[in-house]
């Protein structure tokens, strides 16, 4: 490929990286285009969180219209719904639904926790959803039958999960995201742990409320481990 066939990289400032908690904002369209699904703009800043991750995608409007975030092939995050005629250059107003952002903040954060403190336990995660109403981490079972055998042993686990739990979120910490130059983004939960992650967290361990781990089951040859949270 030469470089005069190459389409100009469109910049896309990633606001939701930084701003859990910004719901509103003015940008611009640095893309536009229709597809069978109508009308979509990308715009910049994005404060838009599309699907990814676990994380479900927020909702919300431009100019008033209600969107569905995505994350395209090349990587931007168009909103879907649109109004029409749209075109790059043009200033837009976005907001999403706050509530909505703080309870997929919150589930997700409290998704991080729980992890590590089944990490910790020696157990490998292989898949994760933090969909409000069903969030849940998935671990490998295998080397650890013999403490997941029976039910009462299980709810014996869980008694174990939620009791360390709470002993890290009575601790507290800072929740802080970096995005080095090449774009790779790293979460760190101060007192727990730092790994790669795209989502959207809450500022501090103290923003989590009502953090149960509700039931470990095994499934299908996974231990899925389901739990809840709310935004303080
Ligand atoms: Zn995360």
């Amino acid at each position: 490929m030469t470089a005069s066939t190459e389409t100009p990289r469109i910049q896309q400032e990633q606001a939701y990286y930084g701003g859990t908690y910004l719901f509103e904002a003015e940008a611009t369209v640095v893309a536009a285009g229709e597809d069978e699904n109508g009308a979509w703009a990308a715009v910049s800043p994005n404060i838009f969180h599309p699907k990814g991750g676990g994380q479900p995608s927020d909702e919300g409007t431009l100019n008033g219209t209600p969107v569905i975030p995505s994350r395209s092939e090349e990587g931007l995050v168009v909103l879907s719904g649109a109004p029409d005629n749209l075109e790059a250059g043009t200033a837009v107003v976005c907001a999403i639904d706050a509530e909505l952002r703080k309870r997929h903040a919150a589930l997700h954060t409290a998704g991080h926790v729980l992890g590590h403190l089944g990490e910790a336990r020696g157990w490998q995660s292989t898949g994760h959803s933090h969909y409000p109403g069903q969030a849940r981490l998935d671990f490998s079972p295998e080397g650890f039958e013999a403490e997941l055998a029976t039910p009462e042993l299980r709810e014996a686990v869980r008694a174990e999960l939620q009791e360390a739990l709470d002993a890290v979120l009575a601790r507290g910490g800072a929740v802080n995201a970096t995005t080095d130059a090449a774009g790779h983004r790293m979460v760190e939960i101060e007192g727990v742990n730092n790994e790669p992650c795209g989502g959207t967290h809450v500022a501090t361990l103290a923003d989590l409320a009502q953090v149960r781990v509700l039931e470990l089951k095994i499934k299908r040859g996974a231990l899925k481990v389901r739990y809840e949270a709310e935004h303080a």
